[in-house]
């Protein structure tokens, strides 16, 4: 009998790969903003219609890539950010897989530009299906840009199964809002139907939250700070009484990656244990440093199950940390070092020399 095996050819099995890694919309622009920021862009932007169903733009002030890079990024597992296996235990980039760009152009028409510091012109490079159609010279500024159209065009069963325009974009939103929150240094925009939703200027990681969160989350922030030789920790948790009845405003991030964390997230509950009206959740934004080689990112394609050597330490430190801040709050409510406090101690005090303890 003659052999049955034959290996998939590389569009299908990038179509194949494409089901894991994009699952909707939102995972294009995840893929498209942490590659911006893996070429260290200082400015995203972010434009989109129809919820991404008909079209998803991102441009990028990074790196940009040089004529033969920008025809071999679309090929499954190319890669310029791991070179051999140990990379694999100290990743400092968002990417790694080598598969985002490979699985958005087996799924899509896709249209980059992409021109580096030093070159004088620009490639401009057009992919459908994995298919080049046009590679050619242009003129654009240094960095990249792509534009994602027809997201689905050959995979009916994703298509049909999309949401409404409403959530589809809630999710474009939230991963955007996430990259944003991790990146406070980074100038992002985010534009849907022409609508500018966000202009996020660089600054503090204060700043960023506000400007994401709302003016009004300002006086609300308490501010958690620790370190160890483990870990450091640092970040906001919102004060009891601003927490809401849904999870929403609930972040983990280590090494500037957004992560989630049942884990983590119950040591924060039992940190606002008795501060909390029944089934209401705290908010936090919660920012971890630890070794790069002590944590694993490997564990999900969509990367946001992270694996922690030292998850019981961080546990017990996240508990111990968000407590003292919040018992120092609650003792103090008033002490906002954002205002001048003198002028709440009455004028008689203030001229009175303190009495030593
Ligand atoms: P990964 O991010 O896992 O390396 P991708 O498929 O997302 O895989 O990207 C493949 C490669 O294309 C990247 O490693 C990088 O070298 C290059 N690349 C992708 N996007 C950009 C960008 N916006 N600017 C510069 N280079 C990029
Ligand atoms: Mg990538």
């Amino acid at each position: 009998m003659s052999n049955l095996i034959q290996l998939l050819p590389d569009h299908i099995a990038n179509q194949i790969a494409a089901g894991e890694v994009i699952q909707r919309p939102a995972s294009v622009v995840k893929e498209l903003m942490e590659n911006a920021i893996d070429a260290q862009a200082m400015k995203i932007d972010v434009n989109i219609k129809e919820a991404g169903k008909s079209l998803i733009q991102v441009v990028d002030n990074g790196a940009g890539m040089s004529p033969d890079d920008a025809e071999l990024c679309f090929a499954r597992h190319a890669t310029s950010k791991v070179r051999k296996a140990d990379d694999l235990f100290a990743l400092s980039t968002k990417g790694f897989r080598g598969e985002a760009l490979a699985s958005i152009a087996a799924i899509s028409h896709v249209q980059m530009n992409t021109k580096r510091q030093s070159d004088a012109t620009s490639i401009c490079i057009e992919i459908e299906g994995s298919k080049i159609k046009l590679k050619e010279e242009s003129v654009t500024p240094t960095g990249t840009s792509f534009q994602v159209k027809n997201l689905f065009y050959n995979v009916p069963a994703r298509r049909n199964f999309l949401k409404s325009n409403q959530v589809e974009f809630r999710h474009i939103q939230d991963e955007f809002e996430r990259v944003a929150l991790a990146h406070p240094e980074v100038h992002f925009t985010l534009i849907h139907n022409d609508n500018e939703l966000h202009n996020l200027t660089p600054g503090v990681l204060r700043k960023r939250i506000v400007d994401v969160m709302g003016r009004k989350s300002n006086d609300r922030l308490v501010p958690i700070e620790e370190t160890s030789d483990i870990v450091k920790l640092s970040g906001y948790v919102l004060k009891p009484e601003f927490s809401r009845k849904t999870r929403g405003e609930q972040y983990f991030f280590v090494n500037n990656r957004f992560f989630k964390s049942g884990f983590f997230n119950h040591a924060i509950a039992k940190a606002f244990e008795g501060l909390l009206k029944d089934r209401y959740f705290p908010s936090y934004f919660i920012y971890l440093e630890v070794d790069a080689s002590k944590i694993d990112v490997n564990v999900h394609p969509t990367k946001t199950e992270i694996k922690f050597e030292e998850e019981k330490y961080i546990y017990s430190i996240l508990l111990s940390s968000i407590r003292q801040a919040l018992g120092r709050y609650n003792i103090a409510p008033t002490l906002d070092f954002d205002r001048e406090t003198s002028f709440d101690v009455p004028a008689s005090v203030r001229t009175q020399t303190p009495i030593e303890p």
